[in-house]
């Protein structure tokens, strides 16, 4: 299948083309013709499934192309909405909207947190067509009346599950109630808990439902491994798997802040071209960490699980689990980074015993096993016991929802996007569509 039958205008063809993207993601060729129709739309895809341009092509066709209007004594309203739980989320989406916006007139603006509000405050008032916001600062500007929802006729929400999880179900509540009750929504989630189902039933119209990979799969290319090791030996492994090749980009999870920052200063003695990238470190820290990561100065990022939420980093080969995380579902997000848009990917988690319970619960919600292989040298005294895990280590098992450490704290990446590599890009991953109107 190619985008020239999805119904899509000539102008968002051609910047498909300038982004070299052949063929629609199983989620595109699903969402597209719905979301285009007008209809409400509830739709289930994963992190690296395409997802953005899936909803950023219809909102670009309808509001610029089919009914693009000039603006009433000059002044632009914001005509659609897309609120996303991250930072780092809310840029990539811009970046992508950007892009996928190549050849029609659109004025677009990001609003989130951790930057001062006098640009967004003054970008509003010169005027944009699309926001693309978090919900904590968008409220501010609500507070503040710096911002006008009155003319939103489409909403986006994206990685619903997300901001719920991340305590945003009030945020998103107070602004669906202002916004204009004729629009069309479309909400975007990974899974759909029984609260999302909620929210549609209150604030959507009979949604078309466009499913396109079973809740909690993850990306079929990507072939997950685990090391087990004893827990003081794990810098040491790492440093080992990294030796192999070292020029090689590789992401590398910590559970905690403080772990995060020392493996980083461990693998930079070492001669590993380090950085780090969690809340504590201020923006401007996070920003130049990941830049020098996208541009290959840096070669392993160590990242906490909230800022490397949202990263978006074409053709990561590998990432690595330094720690399990303490929620078995973040482990989807975590590899959500590799094996991207079909690519082949590698996961690679270095296991002690302790986190046996983490895993056993990680391989019981991906259906799928996990190969455990030893690294010659580094096997633990006693094999990996997933029948007899014990407890998970430090918190219990389910530390989801209220959790105000969750939320991110970082600005957004700029996305390298497709622009460095022009040659078609076919998509081979992902299971196929099934679509229920
Ligand atoms: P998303 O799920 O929207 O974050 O997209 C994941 C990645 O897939 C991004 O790097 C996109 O640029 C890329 N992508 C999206 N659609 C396509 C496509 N049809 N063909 C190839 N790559 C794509």
């Amino acid at each position: 299948m190619s985008f020239d039958t999805l119904g899509l205008a000539p102008a968002l063809l051609r910047a498909l083309a300038d982004q070299g993207y052949a063929t629609p993601t199983p989620i595109q060729s699903a969402a597209i013709p719905v979301a285009l129709s007008g209809r409400d739309m509830l739709a289930g895809a994963q992190t690296g499934t395409g997802k953005t341009a899936a909803f950023a092509l219809p909102l670009l066709q309808r509001l610029f192309v089919e009914n693009a209007t000039a603006p009433a004594n000059g002044k632009r309203k914001v005509r659609a909405l897309i609120l996303t739980p991250t930072r780092e989320l809310a840029a990539q989406v811009h970046d992508s909207l950007r892009a996928y916006a190549k050849h029609v007139k659109m004025f677009s603006a990001t609003i989130f947190g951790g930057v001062s509000m006098g640009p967004q405050v003054d970008a509003l008032r010169r005027g944009v067509d699309v926001l693309v916001a978090t919900p904590g600062r968008l409220i501010d500007h609500m507070e503040r009346r710096t911002v006008d929802l009155s003319g939103i006729e489409i909403l986006v929400l994206d990685e619903a599950d997300r901001m719920l999880d991340m305590g945003f179900l009030p945020a998103i509540k107070r602004i669906l109630a202002v916004l204009p009750k004729q629009r069309q929504t479309l909400l975007f989630s990974a899974t759909f808990a029984d609260e999302i189902k909620k929210i549609a039933a209150q604030f959507m119209r009979d949604p078309a439902e466009v499913q396109v990979a079973a809740r909690n799969s993850v990306v079929a290319t990507i072939t997950h491994r685990v090391h087990p090791v004893e827990a003081a030996r794990k810098r040491e492994l790492l440093l080992h798997l990294l030796a192999q090749d070292s020029r090689r980009q590789t992401l590398v999870f910590s559970r905690t802040k403080h772990g995060a920052n020392k493996l980083a200063d461990f693998l930079e003695k070492y001669g590993l071209k380090t950085a780090a990238i969690h809340g504590n470190k201020s923006q401007g820290a996070r920003t130049k960490a990941l830049k020098e990561f996208k541009d290959g100065k840096v070669t392993v990022l160590v990242a906490t699980d909230i800022a490397a939420r949202g990263l978006d980093i074409d053709q990561l080969p590998i990432v690595v689990n330094f720690d399990l995380p303490m929620v078995a579902e973040d482990y989807v997000h975590r590899i959500g980074r590799t094996g991207r848009a079909g690519a082949e990917g590698l996961a690679i988690s270095l296991v002690a015993q302790e986190e046996a319970r983490l895993l056993r619960d990680i391989r019981r919600m991906l259906k799928q096993d996990i190969t455990i292989e030893n690294v010659a040298g580094f096997e633990p005294a006693r094999p990996l016991n997933l029948e007899n895990p014990g407890p998970a280590p430090g918190r219990p098992a389910k530390p989801r929802n209220s959790n105000h450490s969750r939320r991110p704290h970082a600005n957004g990446p700029k996305k390298p996007h497709a622009v460095a590599n022009k040659q078609k890009r076919q998509w081979r991953g992902g299971k196929p569509a099934s679509f229920k109107a």
